[in-house]
């Protein structure tokens, strides 16, 4: 078999990947097929560190609109990912895999909270960390967080799990004709507007040389093939 070529990663999925079909919410199945892809990483040797979404559940962008504090829904949004991180842990446990759920949010009855030193701690010893709340701020998104925790814990690699294949010029779904990019630079996915992660997110990775992978986690085994070594969706990098 053949080894892990990174040592420690960052995976992010979004909260609108663990919907599956439904239109809100978690479907379990798709809970626990990520659960073992993730599981496969982690015995494989890999530490492993987890950021997801909200989108599932609640965006404070969405009331704001119709008129709710700012703040408040954002702070109801990072709620939201400590349900879908609650969610994770809990399959993750039953699947004989070590996790903690680490919030950006003091709740300390429901998890630990996010300290960095303590993270790499657990991190270390093989367990999966869920980086849940975001990164405790309003008017940033869990991408930003993704980007952000990745650079903090040093990890080799931030993954973007989304439902298409990498970076397209357009979306695939509606416009089929759109091009595919195996690699692109963050400066011209910054140019071009191109929906890898929010410009927040992508200037982070930028300045301090995060590479990053974006790829489809609905494709059975691509996760662990991209782990491996393989030249799995597209790769985010410095260039022009
Ligand atoms: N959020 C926030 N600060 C953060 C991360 C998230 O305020 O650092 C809130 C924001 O309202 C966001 C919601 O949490 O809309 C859910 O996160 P996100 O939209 O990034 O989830 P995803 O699209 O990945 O499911």
């Amino acid at each position: 078999m053949t080894a892990p070529a990174y040592r420690r990663i960052l995976l992010k999925l979004s909260g609108e990947a663990l919907m599956g079909a439904g239109a809100h919410g978690i479907d379990p199945d798709v809970l626990e097929r990520f659960a073992r892809e993730v599981k496969g990483l982690v015995d494989l040797g890999v530490q492993v560190a987890l950021v997801i979404g909200g989108g599932n559940i609640f965006r404070g962008s969405g009331l704001a609109a119709r008129g709710m504090d700012r703040v408040t829904g954002d702070q109801m949004g990072m709620l939201a990912t400590v349900m879908n991180a609650l969610a994770m842990q809990d399959t993750l446990e039953r699947l004989g895999t070590p996790v903690c759920v680490m919030s950006a949010l003091r709740i300390g009855q429901v998890c630990e909270d996010y300290i960095r030193r303590r993270a790499l701690l657990h991190l270390e010893r093989g367990c999966v960390v869920i980086l849940a709340a975001g990164t405790g701020n309003p008017f940033f998104t869990t991408d930003s967080a993704a980007s952000l925790r990745a650079i903090e814990i040093g990890a080799d690699l931030l993954i973007k799990a989304t439902k298409v294949d990498g970076v397209y010029s357009a979306d695939p779904v509606t416009e089929p004709g759109a091009t595919f990019y195996p690699r692109i630079s963050y400066d011209q996915a910054l140019r071009e507007g191109l929906k890898v992660m929010d410009a927040t997110a992508i200037v982070l990775c930028r300045d301090h040389g995060m590479p990053l992978r974006v790829m489809n986690i609905n494709e059975p085994g691509a996760l662990s093939r991209l782990i491996r070594g393989e030249d799995v969706g597209s790769l985010v990098v410095s260039g022009s």
